[in-house]
């Protein structure tokens, strides 16, 4: 794995789960690394910390300024920030699948916005965002959090035509089912969670849940020099889930 020194790194949703590992890794690379979340009060030194609602545009245009101020300029941004939803397309209403959306999809967005100026003046500029394979596998119960997923994976290959020819690379990752405390939360409130526990694991080919770790070192390779000529392309870090 490449290192990250001298790279300054702007990570959403980073106080917990596949963030908190993607920023720790990218410290622990080298990076410099801030953290954007609505709850950031988890996070400690050296990651710099703010607190921002994607859905809220002053506040993210406010943090990210800050972050980049803080950091000293911004060549990576990984747009991860995401909640779940349930059901088919009866169980949820229209505010339902217009809070969902604002967060996974617009909230990417109104982050990039304020980023890309940044990101412009880097010489390394990569963006991540944190898709699924909920996007493309067809999953049950999953209708308004998977067209979410797949208008990230349609985003991430948009912003990498637009973007190519100013030197920023955008990608992302999908990941399967990660043991991140969001997964440990749905498992919570099942009748019986070993059992649920027990089922998720016989779905996963490799026998057990992906780990945060796992994803992060995706992230990291897409947001390294180690990736330089990829972009547009999705990561797949799903323990086999598709394809196999
Ligand atoms: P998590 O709940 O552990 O962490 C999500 C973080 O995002 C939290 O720190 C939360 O405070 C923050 N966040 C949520 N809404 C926000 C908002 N409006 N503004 C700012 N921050 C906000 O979840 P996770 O499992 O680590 O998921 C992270 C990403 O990975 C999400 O985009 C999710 O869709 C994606 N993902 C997760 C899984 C999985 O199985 N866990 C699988 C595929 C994709």
């Amino acid at each position: 794995m490449s290192d990250f020194d001298g790279l300054k790194a702007l990570v959403t949703g980073g106080a917990s789960g596949i963030g908190r590992a993607t920023a720790e890794l990218l410290a622990a690379r080298g990076a410099r690394v801030a953290v954007l979340d609505l709850d950031p009060s988890s996070v400690d030194k050296p990651l710099l910390a703010f607190r921002a609602d994607v859905t809220d545009d002053a506040s993210v245009r406010e943090a990210v300024a800050a972050a980049v101020a803080g950091l000293g300029g911004l060549d990576v941004l990984i747009n991860n920030a995401g909640i779940g939803a349930q059901g088919t397309v009866e169980d949820n209403d229209d505010a339902e699948w217009h809070r969902v959306y604002d967060v996974n999809v617009v909230g990417m967005v109104r982050v990039s916005r304020a980023a890309l100026p940044h990101l412009r003046e880097s010489s390394h500029a990569t963006i991540v965002n944190t898709c699924s394979i909920a996007a493309t596998a067809g999953l049950p119960q999953r209708a308004l959090y998977s067209a979410t997923k797949g208008a990230v994976y349609s985003l991430t290959l948009a912003m990498a035509a637009d973007h190519v020819r100013e030197g920023i690379r955008v990608n992302c990752v999908n990941p399967g089912t990660v043991d991140t405390p969001w997964v440990g939360r749905l498992l919570d409130a099942a009748a019986d969670p070993a059992a649920e526990r027990a089922a998720l694991e016989a779905r996963q080919p490799t026998g057990r849940l992906v780990s945060a770790d796992e994803v992060a070192g995706a992230v990291a390779y897409l947001a390294s020099p180690l990736s330089g000529a990829t972009t547009g392309t999705s990561l797949a870090v799903d323990g086999g889930m598709q394809g196999l």
